[in-house]
């Protein structure tokens, strides 16, 4: 019998074998995944999955890696990243394939005269990955201008998905229960001048680059912002500024971003679990990953 990355690379769809993860995460940490697929069009996002569901292998999707922590054993079975990067402009709305970066669509909605998604160009992300974790900043969210979405179940079936059906909330999306990968976004966006919308862009830029530490890999922030209160801010509090497990550190920048600076996801995780700890035992919170955790321990 075939193995699935055999059967995958006869489609015609890109396949590599004991992908190293730390090329595809934004914090450079992680083991290999067994088969690393990318498809590259509908057609083959769906007979890839519909593949890798008949072969009983265990799938793991990603978008640009930039809030995942991968495990320093990696990954088995199939991580697929779906390579899907056109979009197109319907009147106000903007149509792009999940695989788009933010900062492509942010600059073509600005080109456009299409206002809505500044807050986004400073994400480091897909929009697949932005829909999945409702990504938001400045005040907005992705899940605000969300109109619809065409996405296929891990069985390889097409479904639209409805604004309803998404149910977003602080870094939530119905994709977290559902499994659905998505393929295509549909946003609302709102007539605004060029000049403006780029002003706005570099006026946030220029504050992501004072506050985080963005010469350091990192996943953003480590923490979601717990109910009243800011991670960063109770971190700092609890004298974790600085602080360093193994080659993994807390920013001196930002306290909510932890950092790789030359360790392991083993480092990282360590770090983590020191910061939770602290924090719980002196302010009684309890600090939740917003960061994805995947994979195995060496
Ligand atoms: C320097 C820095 C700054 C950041 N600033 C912010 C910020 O301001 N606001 C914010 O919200 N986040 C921020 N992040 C975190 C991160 O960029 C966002 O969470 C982003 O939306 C993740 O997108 P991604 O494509 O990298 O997804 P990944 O990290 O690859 O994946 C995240 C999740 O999305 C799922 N996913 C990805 N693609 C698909 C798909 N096509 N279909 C279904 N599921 C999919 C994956 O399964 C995974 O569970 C920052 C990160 C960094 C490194």
């Amino acid at each position: 019998m075939q193995g699935i990355g055999e059967q995958l690379l006869e489609k015609g769809i890109p396949v590599s074998f004991s992908e190293p993860m730390r090329l595809h995460t934004t914090l450079r940490l992680g083991g290999n995944a067994d088969v690393f697929v990318q498809p590259e069009s509908e057609a083959q996002l769906e007979t890839a999955l519909r593949l890798i569901h008949a072969s009983g292998e265990k799938l793991t999707v990603i978008g640009h890696g930039s809030n995942l922590l991968v495990r320093d054993g990696g990954i088995r079975g199939v991580v697929l990243m779906p390579r899907l990067c056109t979009y197109a402009f319907e009147g106000d709305c903007l149509i792009a394939g999940a695989g788009c970066m933010l900062h492509t669509l942010s600059e073509a909605a600005a080109a456009k005269g299409l206002a809505g998604l500044a807050f986004a160009s400073g994400i480091p992300g897909t929009l697949g990955g932005a829909v999945f974790m409702n990504a938001g900043a400045y005040g907005g969210e992705i899940g605000d201008l969300f109109v619809s979405a065409v996405a296929y179940t891990v069985l390889g079936e097409r479904v639209t998905l409805t604004k309803e059906e998404m149910a977003f909330s602080y870094r939530k999306s119905g994709l977290q229960e559902s499994g659905a990968v998505l393929s295509k976004v549909c946003l609302q966006l709102t007539p605004g001048k060029e000049e403006a919308i780029r002003a706005e862009m570099a006026e946030l830029a220029i504050k992501r680059r004072d506050k985080q530490p963005l010469n350091f890999p990192s996943a953003g922030s480590t923490f979601k912002r717990p109910e009243n209160a800011f991670a960063a801010q109770l971190i700092d509090h609890c004298g974790l500024r600085g602080t360093w497990v193994g080659g993994a550190q807390v920013s001196e920048k930002h306290a909510g971003f932890l950092l790789n600076r030359s360790g392991t996801s083993k480092d990282f995780l360590d770090l983590m679990a020191l910061v939770e700890k602290t924090v719980y035992e002196k302010t009684g919170i309890r600090l939740e990953s917003e960061v994805r955790i995947l994979g195995e321990d060496e």
